[in-house]
């Protein structure tokens, strides 16, 4: 009745929202009295194996293959689904990345259980997890426990669960697992287009987005000055990137990545619902709009009514400084 974490991992480092999920885990497991498995799949990952025990995992099943170096939906769906089927956890977590949203579907289909996606929050009550997660595009939220089906499977979202210090020399139990991907039938290539030493947008603790307000994507760059000084990521709404100003990689929102950094500046952005929905659950809201009837000021924590190209440069500005 183990409750299980997807290791999502990308460049040889686990992706932070996985140690959310060791976090959180660490605490139901607790609860519950069961153990916390990690499920690690890829080509020579196995040093990541230590880093998850640290971090709260008790046992590690670790897929490894060399037809399993790249995600791919099939491979991917075999290996974790059959080791479910297998050992017949009481829950399966995953990141709601888009790895992990894509995996989430197809494992939660092959076991013919429900999945719960999108989730800001686990808890137990009458021995049971529920989930919370938004609905009306975060106006509301709900929770939803999961009652006959096994295992319960939910997608959580990144930056919203804290995570807790890892102890040094907590070592799991590595396991291997089965690690054959079956048929792959599609390859999906990662292409790096350009390198960035900016954090990933979900996983960013700042963001700086920007709307059709920027008026072109030369004017990225005010966006690119002010992320760098500090040490964001940089978003754009689905305008900008329906005009072909940005790829569609930074659009945030109900088509594009929910975000839930410490600090998201919106600049030139109106506030439409759907943008809203990939980013109220930020934990500080910072908006520039020159229209101060526009919707982005009833979500925002501080407001600044005035012309972006002002604004913004300032603001880089004074950052420099501190
Ligand atoms: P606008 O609404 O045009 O707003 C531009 C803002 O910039 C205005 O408020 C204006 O006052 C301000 N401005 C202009 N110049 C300046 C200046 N110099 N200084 C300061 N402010 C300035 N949208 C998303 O963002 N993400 C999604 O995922 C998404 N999914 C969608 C899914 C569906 C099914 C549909 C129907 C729509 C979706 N949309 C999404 C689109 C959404 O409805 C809006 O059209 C879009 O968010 C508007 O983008 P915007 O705020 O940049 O542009």
């Amino acid at each position: 009745m183990a409750i299980w974490i997807y290791a999502e991992h990308k460049n040889g480092q686990l992706k932070k929202v996985t140690l959310e999920l060791l976090s959180e885990g660490r605490k139901l497991a607790g609860q519950l009295n069961e153990e916390l498995a990690a499920v690690l799949i890829g080509k020579d990952v196995a040093a990541l194996a230590a880093t998850l025990g640290e971090y709260g995992a008790d046992k590690v099943y670790l897929a490894e293959n060399d037809a399993l170096e790249n995600y791919t939906t099939d491979g991917y769906t075999n290996v974790l689904a059959a080791l479910a089927k297998e050992q017949q956890p009481a829950a399966i977590l995953l990141g709601c990345t888009v790895q992990g949203r894509d995996l989430a579907a197809q494992v939660a289909q092959r076991l013919g259980t429900g999945l719960c996606t999108d989730c800001t929050g686990l808890e137990l009550a009458d021995g049971r997890l529920v989930f919370t997660r938004p609905i009306y595009a975060g106006k509301a939220f709900v929770k939803a426990a999961v009652p006959e089906a096994r295992p319960a499977m939910a997608t959580v979202r990144p930056n919203v669960l804290g995570v807790t210090a890892p102890q040094a020399g907590r070592s799991a139990e590595v396991i291997k697992a089965d690690a054959q991907p079956g048929d792959i039938r599609q390859v999906i290539k990662d292409i790096v287009c350009q390198i960035s030493t900016r954090p990933e947008l979900t996983e960013a603790d700042i963001i700086v987005s920007g709307g059709r307000g920027m008026k072109g994507p030369e004017n990225y760059k005010l966006l690119d000055e002010l992320a760098d000084v500090l040490g964001a990521a940089v978003g754009a709404s689905r305008a900008a990137v329906d005009a072909g100003w940005v790829p569609q990689s930074m659009q945030v929102g109900q088509t594009g990545k929910t975000v839930s950094p410490v600090l998201y500046i919106a600049c030139g952005i109106s506030g439409a619902i759907q943008h809203l929905a990939g980013m109220s659950s930020s934990k500080c809201i910072v908006a520039i709009n020159k229209d101060p009837e526009a919707n982005i000021f009833k979500v925002a924590d501080y407001g600044v009514v005035g012309d972006l190209f002002e604004v913004v440069p300032l603001l880089t500005a004074e950052f420099k400084k501190m």
